[in-house]
């Protein structure tokens, strides 16, 4: 049996394919009420958690995943280097190794060499049970696509600093339309598809340039960056097309529910598309938006900082050595306008103003996109703040307040830092989650747990909610500043307390849960609809003469051909 054939594996809804008998086209109004609130199951997270919600996805459909990762295809702009010595390139590469490695999935992206005419797909490679498969994506497009639109425009946009965005230009657009094209055609090659998990803003499009290649798995997206309000949308050019294309994915996640809230927002305000339970209907077919709170493997980094603090014990206390007794914060940031270092770096001026020699500040900063002007401007206005800082506040005895590190760590070593620090820092001016917010709260000795400083527009605020840890606006240095000393003052008891709960909650959803969730609702995700029931749904078009006229389920060849173009009764 095909493991991803979910007209197969969804016992709730009847499948409805172009070789289906006329009896499974009809529907009675109850089963097709069911079938939509089944589709609808989990949207809205409660104050319980994501694993509460994980727990009820669970028992109301009374199964484990229907959709058996093997031979997931999961697409993503860079592949990871599965290599534990080496760093990670961000939370993206973090979260989908240990998915591709268990799961025995094929990742797919860039192989960073550019090809001189169309794409080439490279040969497939193994780690783990999971490959990888590389693809050279043609030179004359990319750079447009990667620097211009998606990191210049989509990516400032999306995370609402309009004013970091670059002046439109058509060619970006047009580029990297281009290469979702490659992507999709590169794709389209890979034999045994069951279902393709498209990650990140790199391929909005993606999933409806495969529905044009006749791509008929069911079709997933993640998306790791904050999604914008309506008014913020509005400034990205072509953002009516690009939401439109992303009613061909079947399901659609989120970070987090004000993500969530902001996509139906700007789905109602620039394509007048309604949403119903979190779903919306479009000529498209049925698109499930939810929210997946991205997690982590807070074991692994438990047993990270225990092996980290015994294999780079020297490292470690050198760097003791450097902090002059005292205490200690840690940053770990990709140099990203986003990450609000800046202010960070403030505030620690502020701290030491009022308390000199108190606190030392570890930076770790992993070069980022260099080569757009906003990124270099912003690093070097980093490296004059640290030297001002270090220079006002360092002593003749040669104590400097901010170590800062430009380069790469590994996780392992990362953990023994994380737990070394009393204070974690990460105060970015919004984020999709932040991974190392989370890494930092699972690294720490249950016994002696360190504080961590948490901006309130990182989506880990969100999802840890609660006041356990110290919630900061990240555009004010003085509010970071006060929360520093609240953290460096704070009692063992309370730090504690407020450590556990967060803790509990790492250990409830993680990024194994993460992905066996998505994979799970992408399996439920096609509710088959009989034509005659477009009309219960009340939502999908402005007005009636807007809805596509469907016939009854009697006029059965009539029926097939007029929903044709909806994707649950493709022919395959
Ligand atoms: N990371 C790493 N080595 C470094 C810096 C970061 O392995 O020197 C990893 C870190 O452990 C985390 C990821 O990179 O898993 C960063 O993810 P996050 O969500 O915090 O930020 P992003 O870079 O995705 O914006």
């Amino acid at each position: 049996m095909d493991p991803f054939n979910v007209m197969k594996s969804v016992p709730a809804a009847a499948p409805v394919t172009s070789r289906a008998r006329p009896e499974q086209l009809k529907m009675n109004q109850a089963d097709f009420e069911q079938q939509l609130s089944q589709a609808a199951l989990g949207r809205a997270r409660p104050a319980d958690g994501p694993h509460v919600v994980l727990a009820q996805r669970e028992a109301a459909t009374g199964m484990e995943s229907q959709l058996s990762d093997e031979k997931l295809v999961v697409v993503s702009n860079r592949v990871s280097t599965f290599d534990p010595s080496k760093p990670k390139t961000g939370g993206l590469a973090a979260a989908l190794e240990p998915v591709v490695e268990r799961s025995g999935a094929v990742w797919t992206g860039s192989s960073g060499t550019l090809s001189e005419g169309s794409e080439r797909l490279n040969d497939l490679k193994r780690h783990g049970t999971g490959q990888v498969a590389k693809i050279d994506l043609p030179a004359a497009h990319y750079d447009s696509f990667y620097y211009g639109f998606a990191n210049s425009t989509l990516w400032p946009a999306f995370h609402s600093l309009t004013e970091r965005m670059s002046p439109s230009e058509e060619a970006h657009y047009k580029s990297y339309r281009e290469i979702n094209c490659s992507m999709a055609r590169a794709l389209s090659r890979l034999k045994n598809r069951g279902a393709i998990w498209v990650h990140d803003y790199h391929f909005l499009p993606l999933g409806d340039e495969l529905r044009e290649l006749s791509i008929q798995q069911p079709i997933g997206f993640f998306l790791h960056t904050p999604w914008p309000r309506p008014d913020v949308m509005e400034k990205v050019p072509h953002h009516h097309e690009l939401m439109e294309s992303m009613l061909a994915y079947d399901l659609v996640g989120f970070q987090t529910r004000s993500d969530l809230d902001n996509f139906l927002c700007c789905l109602q305000a620039h394509l007048g598309l309604e949403s119903k339970s979190d779903a919306v209907i479009s000529a498209r077919g049925l698109t499930r938006c939810q929210t997946f709170p991205i997690g982590i493997d807070p074991k692994q980094f438990v047993d990270y900082a225990v092996q980290s603090l015994a294999t780079h014990r020297q490292e470690i206390s050198s760097m003791q050595d450097k902090l002059d007794g005292t205490k200690l914060a840690i940053g770990v940031d990709r140099l990203d306008y986003t990450k609000g270092i800046d202010n960070r770096i403030k505030a620690l001026d502020q701290v030491l103003a009022d308390k000199p020699h108190s606190i030392s500040l570890l930076q770790i900063g992993t070069p980022s996109r260099g080569d757009i002007p906003a990124y270099s401007e912003y690093q070097s206005d980093i490296d004059s703040l640290v030297s001002d800082v270090n220079r006002k506040h360092g002593t003749d005895q040669g104590w400097k307040p901010v170590l800062y590190e430009k380069g790469h760590v590994s996780q392992m070593q990362l953990a023994g830092l994380y737990r070394t620090a009393e204070v974690g820092l990460v105060t970015p001016l919004r984020d999709g989650m932040n991974l190392v917010a989370k890494e930092y709260v699972a690294a720490q000795d249950p016994n002696d747990p360190g504080v961590l400083i948490l901006s309130k527009f990182a989506g880990a605020a969100e999802d840890l909610n609660g006041n356990e840890a110290l919630h900061v606006d990240p555009a004010s240095p003085d509010d970071i500043a006060t929360a520093i000393s609240t953290a460096t003052e704070m009692p063992r008891e309370e730090r504690i307390e407020r450590w556990r709960p967060m803790m509990d909650k790492l250990e409830a959803y993680t990024i194994h849960d993460w992905s066996k969730d998505f994979l799970r609702e992408l399996g439920h995700s096609r509710v088959a609809v009989p034509a005659d029931q477009f009309r219960y749904l009340g939502f999908g078009w402005l007005n009636e003469a807007e809805m596509p006229s469907y016939e009854t389920p009697e006029e059965l060849n009539g029926a097939v051909k007029h929903v044709q173009d909806t994707r649950w009764v493709l022919p395959s």
